[in-house]
């Protein structure tokens, strides 16, 4: 097996890692690592939770050591973009830690925190700077710092970034920093933009990949219950709960509205609950991981967007109490449990009005999700969205049906469903934006899903 002494690391690195418990390399970190310390572009393609924050990390912070110096005033030596303030918090707590007792500096910038706090600390010259794009490109913009020192740049969860419309904000910023650099992109989807964005980045890229698209955590133990409407799921989840007393459960909603009354709702009937979505406030949210973590709250509700890339170690329980509109963000969603080794479930819902999704759910991973109550709506029967393929219902056999059958394959369309809570929004999409009165509901809940 490979460890950490076999990839090119620097001894002190892997010995300050040792001792944070990352004794044997996840793959995709025995396969990047040397790669990037070789001057590799990397393409790399997993999902959160595979371990992609050291394997970009800790070869930079090993570079950055090895090549010395302090940044100039105002210089940044090291981009990393991500798209929510929640991934660049935990992005930036993961390198602090690798880098601990070194003299390098890792920043912060990020929407709904003081910009002038972020301008000073930017003042000094930044080693690594972790950064959601808006922000960034306010914080450029106040000539708060430059990009011309950039020697390596990581886009992580390109895919997502590109579904909250960060694509103008990405060229911006990547016009800025010099074309003599080493850049690592990650994504845990390949669709064509993304292969399109890496080949406008990336410089002969090696590509990593360790687990395929749409390729639900092995551990997940996944069942959906068929109901007829809102109050089913309440009910259902509400018994899940009390029946886990001891779990750890995130429960996933599309909208902000549904996930705030569904918290309140909760929380009156005696649960340790909060809620985490785009109308929360940074230090809300953060109060609110801060409670789960800690296990001082035991049921976290939360949007896809502000839930992305959260790592809470020992959840036990993803309730997809609302299917998603886009079909990968199940596999990110269930990707909340099963971590490090442990096992998990994923229950999710399914309304008559929910079937094409759960349709599209899977196409995308190819599996059969178990039935846990209720028969497959007959809706199953209906081709998706305008889309033919697809067909055969769970038990149109005649015999009883106890699970959904998996779908022919067919890539989901990418309908860029969101909270729309972010982080530095896309600048074109805030200038675009019309006044409340006269904005359409963008999806069913008529949710218009405003930006943080
Ligand atoms: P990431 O995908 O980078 O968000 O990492 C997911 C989780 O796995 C984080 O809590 C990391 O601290 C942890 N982790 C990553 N790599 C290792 C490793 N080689 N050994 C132990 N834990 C790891």
């Amino acid at each position: 097996m490979t460890d950490f002494n076999t990839l090119g690391l620097s001894e002190q690195l892997v010995a300050r890692i040792a001792s944070e418990g990352y004794e044997t390399p996840t793959p995709i970190q025995a396969k990047a690592i040397p790669l990037v310390l070789e001057g590799r572009d990397i393409m790399g393609l997993a999902q959160t939770g595979t371990g992609k924050t050291a394997a970009f990390g800790l070869p930079i912070i090993d570079m950055l050591l090895a090549n010395g110096g302090k940044p100039a005033p105002k210089a940044v030596k090291t981009l990393i973009l991500a798209p929510t303030r929640e991934l660049v918090n935990q992005i930036a707590e993961n390198l602090r830690i690798f880098a601990r007792k070194t003299p390098l500096k890792v920043n912060i910038v990020v929407g709904g925190a003081s910009i002038n706090r972020q301008q000073h600390q930017l003042s000094g010259g930044t080693d690594i700077l972790v950064a959601t794009p808006g922000r960034l490109l306010d914080l450029l913009d106040r000539k708060a710092l430059n990009l011309s020192a950039v020697r390596y740049l990581v886009l992580d969860e390109a895919d997502q970034m590109l579904d909250l419309g960060f694509i103008h904000d990405l060229k911006k910023i990547a016009s800025m920093v010099p074309d003599e650099r080493q850049t690592m992109l990650f994504s845990a989807t390949m669709p064509k933009t993304i292969a399109e964005l890496s080949k406008r980045f990336l410089t002969n890229p090696e590509r990593v990949e360790v687990s395929p698209p749409g390729k639900t955590a092995d551990k997940v133990e996944q069942a959906v219950h068929f109901v007829s409407g809102k109050n089913d799921k309440v009910e259902i989840l509400r018994q899940e709960l009390t029946n886990n007393p001891e779990g750890r459960a995130i429960v996933f909603l599309r909208t902000k509205h549904g996930a705030e009354k569904l918290m309140k709702h909760l929380e009156s009937r005696g649960f340790a609950t909060a809620s985490i979505h785009g109308n929360k406030s940074q230090g809300q949210r953060e109060r609110a991981l801060k409670a789960f973590k800690t296990g001082e709250i035991n049921v976290l509700v939360a949007t896809d967007v502000a839930a992305r890339g959260i790592d809470v170690p020992g959840v036990t329980h993803v309730y997809n109490y609302d299917l998603p509109e886009v079909a990968d963000a199940y596999v990110h969603r269930i990707g909340r449990t099963a971590r490090a080794g442990k096992e998990g479930k994923a229950i999710a819902f399914c309304t008559p009005e929910e079937t094409a999704l759960l349709r599209d759910i899977q196409k995308l991973t190819g599996i059969e999700i178990t039935i846990a109550s209720g028969e497959p709506h007959a809706t199953m029967e209906r081709p998706a969205r305008g889309n033919s393929r697809g067909r055969g219902r769970p038990g149109a056999s005649g015999k009883p049906a106890r699970r959904a059958r998996p779908s022919a394959n067919g890539a989901p369309r990418d309908n860029g469903q969101r909270d729309g809570q972010r982080d530095g929004q896309p600048r074109d999409a805030a200038n675009r934006s019309r006044p409340a009165k006269n904005r359409r509901p963008r999806n069913r809940q008529g949710d218009r899903r405003q930006s943080a």
